[in-house]
C-alpha cells in the first residue's frame, strides 16, 4: 500500500456543505522511517463537529486548513512497522480519518484492544459518543432517581446511547427524531414514547404527552425548537445537559435564541453546555460500565455506513438530512 485515496477541503460550505467543498485526492506513502508505523485505515467517522471546523472562524477545535487532508477518527491495522510494540495486523486508533492510509510516528497511534467488540464501535458506542452520552447524562444533567429524560436527536450516535443508558437505568425516556423509521428503531431500544418532530406542529405538546407531569432531564443535540418545546415541558429543577446544536450548524445568519428563555429563572431550571473532551477522566469508568451494559444487550450499537473513501463526503453530508440511524461511519477495507 504505498498510493492511497484521500479526502481534503477544497472550499469552505456556506450553508449545506456540498460535495464540491471536497476533493479526492492521491498521496504516496513513504515507508516507516525508526519509531514510524504504517497503517492501512478500515474505518472512519464523520461527526457533526466536523461542521463547524470547515468555518474559518474561531472554535474550540481549531478550523480545517483548505487544501489538506481532512482529520478525524479512525481505526486501522498496522501494515509495516519500525516500532518493536506494533507488529504487523495490530489494530490501532487514530485521528487519521478522511484517508485510506497513513505512514506517522507511532506515538500518534493507539493500539485497541477490541474486548470482543467490532473494533468500529471503538469510533460510536465505545467511543467518543459513547463517552458523550455518558458525560451528558450522567455527570451534566446528574440523572437520579425518578427522572423523566427527553432526549433531542434521539436516533443518532450520541442520542440512542442515551436513551439506552437512561433506560439501562430504569428511567422514563421520552425521545425525538425525524421520520417513522426512527420512531419504530426508539421503540426497539426502549423508549417509552418516540416522536416524529417532522410530523409536529406543536412539539411541546408532543412531549407533554409523553411526560404528562413534565421531563427533569433533557438532553440536547439539537437546540432551536426542540429546545423551546423543552422549555415549555420542563418541571421545576430540570437539569439541561447542551451537547449540540445541529439545528444550526449550516446557518448562514446568527440564529433566533428561545422565544422562552425566560423559564429557566421561574422553574429554577440548570442548563450546562459541555464538551465531552474535558471529561476524559470518567474514561475507565465509563469503558467499564458501558462493556457490561452491552454485554448485557442493555446498550445496542447501530450503524449506518457509507463504502468507500469517495463517499465520505456523502456520509458526512448525510448527517445534515439524517441519513443515518445510529452512527454514522464510512468502511475504508
Ligand atoms: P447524529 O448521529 O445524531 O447525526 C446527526 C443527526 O442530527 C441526524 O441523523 C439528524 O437526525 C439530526 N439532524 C440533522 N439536522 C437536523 C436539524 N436541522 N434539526 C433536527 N435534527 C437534525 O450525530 P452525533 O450523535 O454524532 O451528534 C449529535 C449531537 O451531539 C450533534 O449536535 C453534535 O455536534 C453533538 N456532539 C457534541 C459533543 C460534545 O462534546 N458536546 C460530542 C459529540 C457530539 P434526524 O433524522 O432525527 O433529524
Amino acid at each position: 500500500m504505498t498510493t492511497v485515496k484521500e479526502i481534503r477541503l477544497k472550499s469552505r460550505p456556506a450553508g449545506l456543505p456540498t460535495r464540491d467543498n471536497f476533493e479526492v485526492a492521491t498521496a504516496t506513502l513513504r515507508d516507516p522511517g525508526p519509531g514510524e508505523v504504517q497503517v492501512k485505515n478500515l474505518w472512519m467517522t464523520v461527526d457533526p463537529y466536523m461542521r463547524g471546523r470547515m468555518n474559518d472562524t474561531k472554535n474550540y477545535v481549531p478550523p480545517f486548513p483548505l487544501g489538506q487532508t481532512l482529520d478525524g477518527g479512525a481505526i486501522g491495522e498496522i501494515t509495516a512497522s519500525k516500532d518493536p510494540n506494533f507488529k504487523e495486523g495490530d489494530l490501532v486508533q487514530s485521528s487519521f480519518g478522511w484517508r485510506e492510509g497513513f505512514t506517522a510516528p507511532s506515538a500518534s497511534v493507539e493500539k485497541l484492544d477490541a474486548g470482543g467488540l467490532p473494533p468500529q464501535a471503538y469510533l460510536g458506542v465505545a467511543g467518543m459518543p459513547g463517552l458523550t452520552a455518558y458525560t451528558g447524562l450522567l455527570r451534566i444533567a446528574a440523572l437520579k432517581d425518578g427522572d423523566v429524560v427527553f432526549v433531542s436527536g434521539a436516533a443518532g450516535a450520541v442520542g440512542s446511547v442515551v436513551c439506552q443508558i437512561a433506560k439501562a437505568q430504569g428511567r422514563r425516556v421520552i425521545g425525538s427524531a425525524g421520520g417513522p423509521e426512527k420512531v419504530a428503531y426508539l421503540q426497539s431500544i426502549g423508549v417509552d414514547h418516540a416522536i416524529n418532530y417532522k410530523a409536529e406542529t406543536d412539539l411541546s405538546a408532543a412531549v407533554l404527552e409523553g411526560a404528562p407531569d413534565g421531563i427533569d432531564v433533557f438532553f440536547d443535540n439539537v437546540g432551536g425548537s426542540h429546545l423551546e418545546a423543552a422549555l415549555d415541558a420542563a418541571r421545576s429543577f430540570a437539569r439541561f445537559a447542551v451537547c449540540g446544536m445541529i439545528s444550526t450548524y449550516n446557518a448562514t445568519a446568527p440564529s433566533p435564541g428561545p422565544s422562552n428563555l425566560r423559564q429557566l429563572i421561574g422553574k429554577n431550571i440548570r442548563m450546562e453546555g459541555f464538551i465531552v473532551t474535558h471529561h476524559l477522566d470518567l474514561l475507565p469508568r465509563f469503558h467499564e460500565e458501558m462493556s457490561g451494559w452491552v454485554r448485557e444487550g442493555k446498550v445496542t450499537s447501530r450503524e449506518t455506513v457509507f463504502e468507500g473513501i469517495d463517499n465520505a463526503p456523502d456520509a458526512f453530508i448525510g448527517l445534515f438530512s439524517g441519513e443515518n440511524t445510529g452512527k454514522m461511519l464510512v468502511k475504508l477495507a
